[in-house]
């Protein structure tokens, strides 16, 4: 047996890695050989089926063993040279075809047996495999061969092979030394250890030992995650960091604007306000998230909270994702807040220096109660008197670490997320464990819901006559597109071309406007400013239009090769219209209707969405797992294993409840996310 290597070793460590190959791994995220362990093969091959010539069948992948009958190679040219081979067994023949480089391959000896292993195609010809791999019969076979080989992910310059090979050798150099989950809960769930995990996962004995070990990790990856965000959780409700903010004078000031708005509050408004108020009134720290379909009314219960927050004394900060909401909400929220007596200011990018520096100065001084703009308001350079509470727009997650800049600064804020990415609650009590979650349920009444219209694309005459009419009648319109200019694949349109066909043909004498994420952020802004002020009708877009845009003219939004976007990205879109007291649609464009385009025409809701888009896709991505801001998962998948989650969300929850037992292990998870539980 090799030398047992202390860990973390760099990968050069490894007999035959160079600093060219560690370049390679590092790209696949590899940098210690212990990365090697989790450096999950996304399949197998199982060569371990060997097949009769007769019994393969095209498009499977499969292992023979024949006879050559014939072996002869040439030169197609410069580069490549093809070796053709023939081989028989007892049921029949079929034809190999190596390629190689400049190099001829050794060719294959006339009259003597060999295993071929790889993807089985047929023609008029008969049976063909390309490039398989091949072992010889020297009078034994290669028991390796016929085994279960892991099939990696690759980089540029690496091999399948080199790939087997450096893990192998991790394994021999550096075999799994310790456990990391503990032994009890791996017992209870009928799992591996992790030495046998990782040798299977890697090389299994067996299909079998690889699945079971694949689950192992799997569930590893879960439990420890969901465990990191309940002791988050918990961390936060046990600190006395917070702030009480439950002076009357905050309570009278929420009651009366609510009294004032020009509409009454939804019953799903009143009830997240009374959760988030009385979070706020607690002296734990708030940590809540609220997840409320597209025009649910958010912004309003973000107000009252900043509100409340600054008649106790306070500032409060919201934070938009972007430079045109971040205006938009100043503009919004100063009308509401202002006459209740309120400094609002606005911080962004694009503030010249000294406007700059005296915002700056306002909000250091506590003269500005509440200050809106982008993440820049989280920089160490902006200071505040007395910070008690932080709002962020589809942040999705405001972290320890951030939380922990704030607090340097005095105070532990209270933090309110908002969130339109419709997400099915069962996964959003996972991924949001850390949190408490409020869900806005009920639109507002009186809204109507965007009327759908999945067409094929034959319809488009019918649909640009309706965008005339509408903006005839003062109306505006979106038109999205997959892509800002045309490329190769011509069924595909692009937002540059049509419009720079569009407007001067059919909508001629209609002002059009055209933006997308390849503008600099100055040149967006002065398009959705012209937008929103009416002096663009039509707009040609991107899905730079997709979040929280709002401008309650717009009626008709047109996306077009629908099929190309995902139903919340849909979703999100239809969502910027249908804002204002206008009837309005949506039109679905593609080349032809499928079951998700007549899920949109059928269903207004996104969370409705979100449960159906889980069901049709499984592992379809709803909303990207990066989004919800913890580390990516490399093994388990949130909508496939849902039963190895359902295990994994019972065993954190047991040790929670047992946390004495579990002391150094808890210990281990502290470590392995660090800056993500306040210690
Ligand atoms: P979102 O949840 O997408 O952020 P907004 O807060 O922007 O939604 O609200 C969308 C629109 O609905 C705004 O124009 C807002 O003034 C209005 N609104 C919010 N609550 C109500 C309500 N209870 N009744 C009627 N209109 C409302
Ligand atoms: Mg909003």
């Amino acid at each position: 047996m090799g030398e047992v290597i202390d860990l973390p070793a760099p990968v050069t460590i490894l007999k035959g890695v160079k600093n060219a190959r560690a370049g390679q791994l590092a790209k696949l995220g590899v940098i210690n050989v212990e990365d090697i362990y989790t450096l999950y093969p996304v399949s197998y091959e199982d060569r371990s089926a060997v097949r009769k010539i007769c019994e393969l069948r095209a498009g499977e992948q499969a292992s023979v063993c024949a006879y050559v009958r014939s072996s002869a190679s040439k030169r197609i040219n410069a580069g490549v040279t093809v070796t053709n081979v023939n081989i028989y067994d007892e049921t029949g023949s079929m034809s190999v075809s190596i390629f190689t480089g400049r190099y001829q391959a050794q060719p294959l000896r006339t009259g003597e047996l060999y295993a071929f292993y790889g993807k089985i195609t047929e023609d008029g010809y008969g049976k063909h495999i390309i490039n398989p791999a091949i072992s010889h019969y020297d009078g034994k076979w290669d028991a390796d061969f016929f085994s279960v080989q892991p099939v990696y992910p690759l980089t540029k310059g690496l091999t399948q092979n080199m790939m087997r090979r450096i893990a192998a050798e991790a394994l021999r150099a550096a075999p799994p030394s310790y456990e990391t989950v503990p032994k009890s809960i791996l017992r209870k769930y009928g799992l591996p250890g992790r030495a046998y995990a990782v040798r299977n996962v890697h090389f299994p004995e067996s299909a079998a030992a690889a699945g079971i070990s694949r689950r192992r990790f799997k569930f590893e990856e879960l439990f420890t995650m969901q465990l990191m965000l309940l002791l988050a959780k918990r961390a936060s409700e046990n600190s006395c960091g917070g702030i009480r903010f439950d002076s009357p004078e905050g309570r009278r000031a929420a009651d009366e604007l609510i009294r004032t708005l020009p509409f009454e509050l939804s019953e799903g408004q009143k009830s997240v306000w009374s959760e988030i108020s009385a979070n706020m009134e607690s002296p734990a720290a708030m940590n809540r998230l609220v997840l409320g379909d597209v025009g649910s009314g958010k912004t309003v219960l973000a107000v009252l909270a900043m509100l409340k927050a600054v008649k106790c004394g306070c500032q409060a900060v919201y934070m938009a994702p972007t430079e045109i909401l971040a205006e938009q909400h100043y503009e919004n929220i100063r009308n509401m807040l202002a006459p209740c007596g309120v400094r609002v200011i606005l911080i962004t990018g694009s503030l010249g220096a000294k406007e700059k520096r005296e915002a700056l100065s306002l909000a250091e001084s506590g003269e500005a109660q509440c200050i809106i703009g982008t993440h820049a308001l989280i920089q160490p350079s902006v200071r505040y008197k007395k910070l008690g509470l932080a709002v962020t727009d589809e942040q999705h997650r405001f972290g320890v670490k951030q939380r922990a800049m704030l607090a340097e600064q005095g105070n532990t804020p209270d933090v309110l997320v908002m969130t339109a990415t419709p997400i099915p609650r069962t996964l959003a009590l996972i991924l949001y464990g850390d949190m408490d979650i409020s869900v806005l349920k009920t639109l507002p009444r009186g809204r109507q819901p965007v009327r759908t219209y999945a067409l094929e694309d034959s319809m488009h005459e019918r649909i640009y006559d309706m965008i005339l009419r509408l903006t005839s009648e003062g109306r505006q319109v979106y038109m999205v597109y997959p892509l800002i200019e045309s490329g190769d694949d011509p069924s595909l349109r692009s937002a540059e071309e049509s419009f720079a066909e569009l407007s001067k043909t059919v909508f001629r004498g209609v002002p059009c406007g055209l933006i997308h994420g390849k503008m600099s952020s100055g040149e967006k802004d002065a398009v959705m400013r012209d937008f929103k002020e009416n002096r663009i009708k039509i707009l040609f877009a991107t899905t730079v239009v997709e979040v929280g845009v709002d401008v309650p003219n717009a009626s008709l939004m047109v996306i077009e090769n629908a099929e190309r976007f995902g139903l919340a990205q849909l979703h999100q879109l239809r969502g910027r219209v249908g804002r204002g007291p206008y009837r309005s649609y949506c039109v679905l464009f593609s080349g032809k209707i499928t079951e998700r385009m007549k899920i949109m025409e059928s269903v207004s809701d996104g969370f409705t969405l979100s449960e159906k888009d889980l069901e049709l896709r499984g592992p379809g991505d709803f909303f990207g797992v990066e989004q919800h801001g913890l580390p990516p998962l490399k093994i388990a998948n949130l909508y496939e294993d849902a039963d190895i989650l359902a295990m994994s969300t019972q065993a954190a929850g047991y040790v929670l409840g047992h946390m004495s037992e579990y002391e150094d292990y808890i210990n281990y998870i502290k470590r392995l996310y660090p800056g993500r539980i306040p210690l």
